[in-house]
């Protein structure tokens, strides 16, 4: 199917497009410029809004969507500290009734409705492929990893040093928590790295909250990445990551939300703190346009995902398009919330839009719910509302979950 999507704003690396075109062929990106090229297909006219590439986030656990935050000790020293108060909470027992393949429909249905389009969820593939049915978004895959790198890390993957030469050897990120929080090991997560041989372009340290300069410099040298969690690190630590330095040293850096019983409620929220965090910090902005590129293009060359994160053709079909003033789009990005996002498409199919896109889902045959998010009325590929009737079966009342804030329209 060819859908040509006609005079909005286009976001491409290169240049905004003012009253361009978008098309794509199943599920890939076939044209971005001024003119439709082709005549067949089926012509949206989107005047007046915003063409995104889908949103990336960077760091997330699928199986932690739950809230409220748990964090009775704060500040800890350590993300076990904090884990052992997790296990130990009402709000974990009660998530315990809710099925695991649940929990990752909570979790990309809590991404949709945001425009994030692809998550990178921390977690070994065999537990993932267990539970992960029909995503509302794309859970990006082949990874190589492991937990974290002191020796009380969770045993996940084959150890360090194979799961860096497989990464490399394979062109595919080697992901891993690092330097979260202070005692000496996690101090020194960056030197037991090196020592393993794992600090390369492949490698992507979640959090970095305890990065020394010699660690930035090294991570510099080696062109390794960066997911930058400060909603979650400023809640469990009171701190983050030493993010002007990362970005002056020229780090590629990413963006992510983690878990919301840590971390953002959203993505919105992720964005609107990394901001404030920064002003409040070091007395200068950070550029909305950086933070556009964290999930976009950055966190693309850092998953090693080359077919995501830009509106290009060739690329694939994942994007969103956003109600924003056109003349302002990394701003209008920034700014987003719930009911400015008018359209989702993930690998060219429409997962979620605004009910003025109605005529577009009937027209392409996509099955959709009617539902009121945050007040707007909005059109959801898949059953969100049985999702939801089942987390409330499940806990034995009306759990509200404010990163979905979703409910019946008609
Ligand atoms: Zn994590």
């Amino acid at each position: 199917m060819n859908l040509h999507f006609t005079n909005g704003t286009i976001v491409t690396p290169e240049k905004i497009i003012s009253s361009g075109v978008l098309s794509i062929e199943n599920d890939t990106i076939s044209h971005v410029g001024q003119e439709i090229q082709g005549k067949n297909g089926i012509t949206i006219k989107i005047p007046g809004l915003l063409v995104f590439p889908g949103i990336i986030d960077g760091h997330d656990h699928l199986l932690g969507t739950y809230m409220p935050r748990v964090g009775d000790r704060r500040p800890y020293r350590n993300w076990l500290e904090w884990d052992n108060d997790l296990k130990s909470s009402p709000h974990y027992k009660e998530r315990q009734n809710i099925e695991s393949h649940d929990l990752y429909l909570l979790g990309t249905y809590r991404h949709l409705i945001t425009g994030v389009t692809s998550v990178q969820d921390h977690i070994p593939h065999f537990v993932r492929d267990l539970f992960n049915h029909n995503p509302a978004v794309r859970l990006v895959d082949g990874y190589k990893m492991a937990h974290s790198v002191t020796s009380f890390a969770l045993a996940w993957g084959n150890g360090i040093r194979q799961e860096h030469e497989e990464a490399v050897r394979e062109r595919k990120p080697f992901i891993t928590h690092c330097s979260e929080g202070y005692d000496t090991e996690t101090r020194n997560s960056v030197v037991t790295l090196e020592k393993n041989g794992a600090v390369s372009e492949h490698t992507v340290l979640i959090h970095g909250i305890a990065f020394s300069d010699a660690d930035i410099d090294l991570l510099a040298k080696r062109k390794s990445n960066v997911v930058w969690c400060p909603v979650s690190n400023l809640y469990m630590f009171n701190d983050t990551a030493p993010i002007k330095k990362l970005l002056d040293a020229g780090i590629n850096v990413m963006l992510g939300t983690d878990s919301p019983m840590s971390g953002s409620v959203n993505i919105f929220e992720e964005m609107l703190i990394a901001k404030k965090y920064y002003w409040e910090t070091y007395g200068e902005d950070l550029a909305d346009e950086t933070i556009f590129n964290m999930l976009t293009a950055n966190a693309s060359r850092g998953l090693f995902r080359d077919d995501l994160g830009s509106l290009e053709k060739g690329k694939k079909a994942d994007f969103i398009i956003v109600r924003g003033n056109v003349n302002l789009p990394f701003q209008s990005f920034v700014r987003m919330n719930y009911s400015d996002i008018m359209l989702v498409v993930i690998d060219g199919k429409v997962r979620y839009g605004d009910a003025g896109f109605m005529e577009l889902f009937e027209e392409l045959d996509i099955p959709f719910q009617k539902v009121k998010v945050a007040g707007s009325e909005k059109l959801v590929n898949g059953d969100i509302l049985g999702l939801l009737k089942r987390i409330r079966n499940a806990v034995g009342y009306r759990k509200e979950l404010p990163f979905l804030p979703v409910e019946p329209w008609e």
